[in-house]
């Protein structure tokens, strides 16, 4: 039995010159998103021939950030770096097909070329001086000068592409020079990289930023010299940040990985960045098979999309208050063991999740709930503290406490205790229901006070109540 070969092949190839942020992550959910929603196979590449800006540290945090977020690949990661040899080949068989010529142009010359034709108000382009052609004669060749190779580039027709995005575009070849696809010393350049690689590597559908929309037509060209049909393009808007400029490390995006440091969950974080450039109708909250179920490439967005932390908090809040607690417990575990808490494991965890998750928007908040019921102490602000705790209240806080160490240990119990407690003192609930917050989890704002007692257990009621 033969398998059929997957249809849909999508790639994502980030250059590891920075700290992945989610303007650029967006780029890896959909061809992920993609391929899964089509049985398909998604590619991972580190286009790292920026030797000056690549580094090893940025290609973790993809790693890490993917890995989080679960956009696992199928295959690679593949390195540019590592492919050169393969570059060099087809380069060759390019050549051998006539597709290149070598240019001697030097830099001062093209600068001059460049100067001339902003003087003349033209675009500044190559003006093909050592493309060869019949009947030509080409200038002299220089001595001791290495040249550039150039690729032929069409000089009739355009190029013509239905992005799955932007619609139909055409591009005429008159406006595309010949671009040099390897430098003096025979390093092939970025665009011709990206061509073989999604050759060799099968890529049925390029789906990535716009900001290489400029590139598709010359890559579209060499993809036909080499004989192959270009892959289907699909080129999504840019991401801005609140204030509106294109999300970048240099205005203060953080690595994704930030993000799951500050508590964010990976399935709010992808039902978030989904919606930031795809939707389906007017849903805003969905869970990672909905998505999968739902996403194609026909409901993209054509404008920019603005990241809004107040909304990703929403997101995570409402993902967060859907999760059960056993498993919440499990999540908040490494938040609530960075905060020195020890004693997690003694069952009372998914309880607590289940009284605060309503209340939280990140993992990192419920922790600091967590933290309330394993600290030693707690500390209540003073002005609540001056507020709430007054003498008026003192002796039934006493009585409170004397009550709280003889009942039965159930809700119930501790309710009807603070019940007759009012009652012993004339009091009405909030007289006695805030200090007791107050004194016993730090803060006035807590779910119901019997629930909160019950998991913070006699010892700690008392410790604290004591402190009054
Ligand atoms: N390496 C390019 C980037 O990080 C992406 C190239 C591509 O997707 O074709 O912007």
């Amino acid at each position: 039995m033969t398998t059929a070969s997957p249809s849909v092949r999508t790639r994502f190839a980030p250059s590891p010159t920075g700290f992945i942020h989610l303007g650029n992550i967006r780029s890896a959910l959909y061809p992920w998103a993609f391929a899964r929603a089509n049985q398909g196979v998604f590619v991972l590449r580190i286009e790292d021939t920026d030797l000056e800006r690549s580094s090893q540290a940025a290609v973790d945090v993809i790693i890490e950030g993917m890995k989080w977020l679960g956009l696992d690949h199928d295959e690679g990661p593949f390195y540019q770096m590592q492919r050169m040899e393969r570059y060099k080949e087809v380069l060759a068989q390019l050549e051998a097909a006539g597709h290149v010529y070598p240019c001697y142009m030097s830099v001062a010359e093209l600068d001059a070329l460049r100067e001339r034709q902003m003087a003349a108000k033209e675009k500044p382009r190559y003006d093909g001086t050592w493309r060869p052609a019949p009947g030509k004669t080409l200038p002299p060749v220089p001595e001791g000068v290495q040249p550039v190779l150039r690729f032929k580039n069409p000089q009739e027709g355009s190029v013509v592409w239905e992005d799955k995005v932007k619609g139909r575009i055409e591009i005429s070849n008159d406006e595309l020079d010949d671009l040099v696809i390897a430098r003096p010393d025979g390093t092939p350049t970025y665009n011709f990289c990206v061509v073989v690689d999604d050759i060799d590597m099968a890529i049925t559908h390029v789906i990535r930023g716009d900001d290489h929309v400029n590139n598709t037509p010359r890559q579209i060209n060499i993809f036909r010299a080499l004989g192959q049909e270009p892959p289907v393009y699909a080129h999504l808007p840019t991401v801005l940040n609140e204030q509106g400029e294109k999300m970048s490390k240099r205005n203060g995006a953080k690595p994704v990985t930030q993000y799951r440091d500050e508590g964010y969950l990976p399935d709010a974080m992808v039902n978030y960045l989904a919606r930031l450039g795809w939707s389906h109708g007017d849903d805003e909250i969905f869970s990672r098979e909905q998505f999968l179920g739902w996403f194609n490439l026909d409901h993209l967005g054509r404008s920019a999309a603005q990241f809004d932390e107040a909304k990703l908090r929403w997101v995570n809040a409402q993902h967060l208050k859907a999760l059960d607690d056993a498993t919440l417990a499990g999540l908040v575990l490494p938040f609530a063991a960075k905060l020195g808490l020890s004693g997690l494991d003694d069952g009372r965890l998914p309880a607590i999740c289940g009284l605060f998750k309503d209340r939280c928007d990140t993992l990192v908040a419920l922790a600091d709930w967590v933290k309330v019921f394993y600290a030693e102490e707690v500390s209540p602000q003073a002005d609540e503290l001056a507020k709430h705790v007054t003498d008026a209240v003192r002796p039934a806080l006493k009585a409170l406490d004397a009550r709280l160490q003889v009942c039965a240990w159930d809700k119930a119990s501790i309710s009807a205790a603070i019940k007759e407690t009012l009652t012993e003192f004339g009091l009405k609930m909030p007289h006695l229901a805030m200090p007791v917050r107050v004194l016993t989890a730090g803060t006035a704002h807590t779910p119901s006070v019997d629930a909160v007692l019950e998991l913070l257990g006699r010892e700690k009621i008392s410790l604290r109540l004591r402190n009054a």
